[in-house]
């Protein structure tokens, strides 16, 4: 499953560089589905596409956070989850709205890098 920063967060930004597929990033600050991935266009549940270059919403303005599509619990980079790893206040959990399989995130981590 995804990993999710809670609102125990500090905004220390110790997590931010760590994540293999730029999926944190910091509060009010927009994401994208680019940054740190090879994706070009990403066609979303709805079947809508996107421009990954396409700049998005903040999930929150108060904290880090995490987008959960990016994130592949560091499958294929780490042995366990970079930013839970480095985290001064263990804020960075499992995220039970996003369960995948360990095939899954193979598949999403090769889905976003190209290999
Ligand atoms: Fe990024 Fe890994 Fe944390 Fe997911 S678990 S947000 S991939 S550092
Ligand atoms: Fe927040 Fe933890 Fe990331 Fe620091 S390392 S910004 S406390 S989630």
């Amino acid at each position: 499953m995804a990993i999710m920063i809670t609102d125990e967060c500090i905004n220390c930004g110790a997590c931010e560089p760590e994540c293999p597929n730029t999926a944190i990033y910091e509060g009010g600050v927009e994401w994208t589905w680019a940054g740190g991935t090879e994706l070009s266009e990403v066609e979303l549940e709805d079947g809508v596409v996107v421009d990954a270059n396409e700049t998005q919403e903040p999930y929150s303005d108060e904290f880090y956070y995490i987008v959960s599509g990016k994130c592949t619990e560091c499958t294929g980079f780490h042995e366990e989850p970079q930013c839970a790893a480095v985290c001064p206040v263990d804020c960075c959990v499992p995220d039970p709205d996003y369960e995948e399989t360990e095939e899954e995130l193979v598949a999403k981590k090769e889905w976003m890098h190209l290999e």
